[in-house]
């Protein structure tokens, strides 16, 4: 097993790091240094800058705006991206209905959603989950009943919707209804596509504790949907959600925004040194916590190589995805326990950045520390919670 980089590699890193220091915008990469909210204009605008580049969709099949990179390259341009201070695109687009509908969707649905999910000249959200199926998602139970009448041949969607992220930007919804329920529960369920503008359809805001509103109830009061917008075939979109939840967690331990976080820590540390806030054994502590963080962080990137390796050999990468997922997300709220500690009062702070200051990441992220703290408890919660990926790994890989 070779975890070292070629030289080609090498190179397209540096192609990479140098396409980021180019196009960049400066006011986006000062956001994330100071983990603002991004807003969906700054979404929108960073991925079409990507789409124009030919990078949004990288591991779309090239023939819908894909790269035929190696999964090494594939890790490489995650790990610039994040180190550069990047904004990911909209996972939902990117991660999600992007890779289902080149699967699964009719000519006619790839050619009118594809080009437009790529770049986000529609904006997708997920109506997966439901009060009561959550990590049980097959026990869904939101209706599409199916009704031809003068208005043609359709569903009706009653039901409810919940902790639907950014249903209140969203143009459109991909999303799981029951159009059956005299099977199994895992039958009877159906993939379906739908316009946020049709009536019937009501966004109601959750408030989540780091004060944001991201998430929603969405309420579905006799919603018709032409049954074009099926994607797979009726009573078989378990299978469609499958394929979509494996692509969702690609990449979600995303071990270079960790390493971009420590070295935030890292200047933090310093300057908290310099300036003598720290006692020395405050300093010995610190730095022993800091060293155990870095050396996790050096085993799960070493984790993901392998993976990154035996994928290349087409092996075992599926298996492993849930251990990167439960210790990925934990590395990254060990992130905002540790900056939380260091910042102390400071950390309660909500001064706004002050833009004309200098690039200096460290007070922006002090001031940030307890939202982004509290925002990142969601990161063990969603994309399969970390006990039921236990669950599978225990099934699946120890054979308990
Ligand atoms: C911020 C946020 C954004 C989200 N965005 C979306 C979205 O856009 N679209 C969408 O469809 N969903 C979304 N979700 C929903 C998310 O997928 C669910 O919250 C998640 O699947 C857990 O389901 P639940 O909340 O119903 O908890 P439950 O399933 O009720 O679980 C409660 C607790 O019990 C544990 N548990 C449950 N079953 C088992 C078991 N068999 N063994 C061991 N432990 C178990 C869970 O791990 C959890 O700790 C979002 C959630 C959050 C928090």
């Amino acid at each position: 097993m070779k975890l070292d980089f070629t030289p080609e590699e090498t190179a397209f890193r540096d192609e990479v790091r140098a396409f980021l220091k180019e196009a960049l915008p400066g006011d986006l990469r000062r956001k994330m240094i100071d983990r603002e909210h991004l807003g969906k204009e700054d979404i929108v605008r960073w991925q079409r800058i990507l789409n124009a580049r030919g990078w949004a969709v990288t591991h779309w099949p090239v023939e819908y705006g894909g790269q035929a990179w190696t999964p090494a390259q594939r890790y490489i341009f995650q790990e610039e991206m994040a180190l550069a201070h990047a904004p990911e695109g909209s996972p939902f687009n990117v991660n999600m209905i992007g890779p289902v509908l080149c699967k699964f969707g009719t000519p006619a649905q790839k050619e009118k959603f594809l080009a437009a999910t790529a770049n986000i000249d529609i904006w997708w959200c997920q109506g997966f989950s439901e009060p009561g199926a959550g990590s049980d998602l097959a026990s869904l139970k939101t209706t599409a009943v199916r009704v031809k009448d003068s208005g043609g041949d359709h569903y009706v969607l009653n039901g409810q919707k919940i902790w639907t992220t950014q249903a209140q930007h969203a143009d459109w919804m991909f999303g799981l209804f029951r159009t059956d329920s005299s099977g199994r529960k895992q039958q009877g369920i159906t993939f379906l596509l739908l316009d946020m503008k049709t009536p019937g359809i009501t966004v109601r805001p959750i408030e989540t504790i780091d004060g944001g509103h991201d998430a929603n109830e969405v309420f579905f009061d006799d919603v018709r949907v032409p049954v074009d917008n099926v994607v797979g075939e009726e009573g078989k979109g378990w299978d469609v959600a499958k394929h979509l939840l494996g692509s969702e967690r690609s990449g979600i331990a995303r071990i270079g925004l960790s390493k971009e976080r420590l070295s935030q820590l890292r200047a933090l540390e310093r300057r908290l040194t310099d300036d003598g806030t720290l006692t020395p054994a405050e300093q010995a502590r610190l730095a022993h916590k800091l060293a155990e963080v870095e050396v996790e962080l050096r085993a799960l990137e070493l984790t993901q190589l392998r993976v990154v390796a035996a994928d290349a050999h087409g092996g075992g990468a599926n298996a492993a995805a849930s251990i990167l997922k439960v210790k990925g997300t934990e590395m990254q709220q060990r992130m905002t326990e540790l900056v939380l500690e260091l910042a102390g009062p400071a950390g309660l702070a909500t001064a706004p950045h002050d833009p004309a200051g200098g690039d200096d990441a460290e007070d922006g992220w002090v001031a940030a520390a307890a939202p982004f703290y509290f925002t990142m408890r969601k990161v063990s919660i969603f994309g399969g919670s970390n006990e039921i990926q236990k669950n599978i790994i225990a099934k699946t890989l120890l054979g308990l």
